[in-house]
């Protein structure tokens, strides 16, 4: 029997209302059940704002230290738990083990960091202009917010919005994705053993639409930050912005690397292959565009197809280069991607085929997919897949290269490949991405640094992680003190 796992509420674990329930199960054997989550319903959301809202002005009366002494305890317990985290996000969510046991290390230190920042929240002091007074800034904290978070990175991502969040003295309601809400209940489980006081942080499980959008909309909440698809985020920031309350979300990218003539093609196709096929193409930062110059063009394709050929492909769990799609319908729409792009003339180099086999027949196992002569305006060179599929755009010179590359509707993250010092920062400068990198993967962050997109991959209100975590979490208070 698969365990039944419940919401936690009030700092007790709870069963929704209505009683009914889902499965979660193994992208990589579909006959193993994970867990079993409550499906809550618009009752249970109401019931956990009410009770972080009761929590609130004590937490954020709580001295920063002491808010930080939790964090830093809940990332004590779960790295405690690593190992276990590890091979609960393997099962659940279809990662490698070394992809999946650098995400649980990426949470363990997210709470470490934002354990520390809870005593820094900042504030400045100018000069007034009148005398004996003073005139300075303090941070405080938005009150209750609503969090939504998407599976494909189903510990890092709760983590990197509950650190700051707690940090800075809000409470908080959390909604997981439902293909993978395992990693989030262990972080409760973490939060709840550091000591963290009833109803300041309250996880609900269930649907988008049951859970999700009246989270978002609840007059009580006074911030949403949300990641996962632009479609649903769109929806998100539109109903948050309907009481004016802060609304931030992070989604999806078509994220390019230029590879340039001065490149060393073994690097290019290595940062190329990591960003395209690492996490089976499933980073919202992942690189599903080349923009390769034609002096290396050939060369290039060769060695991507020798590589994306190379890949083991398996059950995360034996640690091969690339594990599962996460579902049936995330399998299928890449497949589905791979017709698309051959009825728009663009010509399939590699992989496009689900794996079959003894291994691969429970899972959602896909190959490593190429596809070459791509045109910019194909519809495989302007959406996300959000699978393993590389697309290969041939272009003449840098202008072009720049000008692909900034061809879309998404600005997340964008890479360059070169040995021109000029040509980087000239490529710095030009992309449309909140993240630019020069011989470097489009994939990995690091966590103190601002992260977020440009256009239709952000609602381009506030970035997340590092400080830029904080400033969507607190708001500024001016005050005029005359002595
Ligand atoms: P999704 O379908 O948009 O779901 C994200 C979250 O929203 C889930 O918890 C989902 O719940 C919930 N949701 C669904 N419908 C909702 C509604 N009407 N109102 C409120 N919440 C609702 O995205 P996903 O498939 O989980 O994640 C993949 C997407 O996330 C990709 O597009 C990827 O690029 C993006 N992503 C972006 C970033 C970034 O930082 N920019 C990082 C990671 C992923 P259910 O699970 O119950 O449906």
């Amino acid at each position: 029997m698969p365990t039944e796992y419940t919401n936690y509420v009030g700092g007790q674990w709870t069963e929704s209302e209505r009683g009914d329930t889902f499965d979660v199960r193994n992208p990589a054997d579909t006959d193993e059940v994970i867990g079993t989550y409550q499906a809550s319903t618009e009752a249970d959301v109401e019931d956990a704002i009410e009770t972080a809202v009761a929590a609130q002005g004590d937490w954020a009366g709580t001295p920063g230290p002491e808010r930080g002494r939790i964090l830093r305890d809940t990332g004590e317990a779960l790295a405690v738990r690593k190992d276990e985290a590890t091979e609960t996000l393997v099962r659940e969510e279809g990662k490698t083990r070394s992809e999946a046991a650098g995400e649980v290390q990426r949470a363990i230190d997210i709470f470490r960091y934002y354990a520390e920042k809870s005593r820094d929240l900042g504030g400045t002091s100018k000069a007034s202009s009148a005398p004996a007074s003073e005139l300075y800034t303090k941070r405080e904290p938005l009150g209750t917010v609503g969090l939504i978070t998407p599976w494909n990175y189903p510990i890092a991502i709760p983590a990197w919005k509950l650190a700051p969040a707690l940090a800075a003295g809000n409470t908080v309601v959390i909604k997981p994705a439902s293909q993978a809400p395992s990693m989030t209940r262990i972080i409760f489980e973490c939060l709840d053993k550091a000591g963290l006081p009833s109803g300041v942080a309250n996880l609900v499980t269930g649907s988008g639409s049951e859970v999700g959008a009246p989270l978002a909309a609840h007059d009580e909440i006074d911030g949403v930050s949300f990641t996962g698809s632009t479609s649903v985020g769109t929806a998100v920031a539109q109903s948050a912005a309907d009481d004016l309350k802060r609304v931030q979300c992070e989604m999806g990218g078509k994220n390019p690397t230029v590879v340039m003539p001065s490149a060393d093609i073994d690097s290019a196709v290595d940062i190329v292959g990591v960003g395209a096929f690492g996490t089976t193409g499933q980073s919202c930062t992942a690189c599903s565009r080349a923009i390769v110059h034609e002096d290396v063009y050939d060369e290039f394709v060769e060695a991507i197809t020798d590589y994306a050929e190379s890949l083991e492909i398996g059950p995360g769990l034996n640690d091969p280069d690339m594990g599962p799609h996460v579902s049936r319908g995330e399998l299928d729409s890449t497949l589905e991607y791979v017709d698309i792009a051959r009825d728009d003339g663009a010509t399939l180099q590699t992989g496009g085929n689900e794996c079959t086999g003894d291994e691969y027949d429970g899972g959602f196992f896909v190959e490593p997919t190429v596809v070459t002569e791509v045109e910019s305006e194909m519809r495989i060179a302007q959406e996300e897949v959000f699978g393993p599929v590389l697309a290969v755009v041939k272009v003449s010179d840098f202008e072009e290269a720049v000008a692909v590359a900034n061809d879309v509707d998404y600005g997340l993250s964008a890479s360059i490949v070169t040995q021109d010092l000029t040509e980087a920062n000239r490529f710095v400068d030009a992309v449309e991405a909140g993240v630019a990198k020069v011989n470097e993967k489009t994939t990995g962050l690091e966590l103190h640094v601002p992260f977020g997109g440009y256009k239709d991959s952000s609602t381009n209100t506030y970035r997340e992680q590092g400080d830029a975590g904080l400033d969507f979490f607190t708001t500024t208070k001016t005050v005029y003190m005359n002595y």
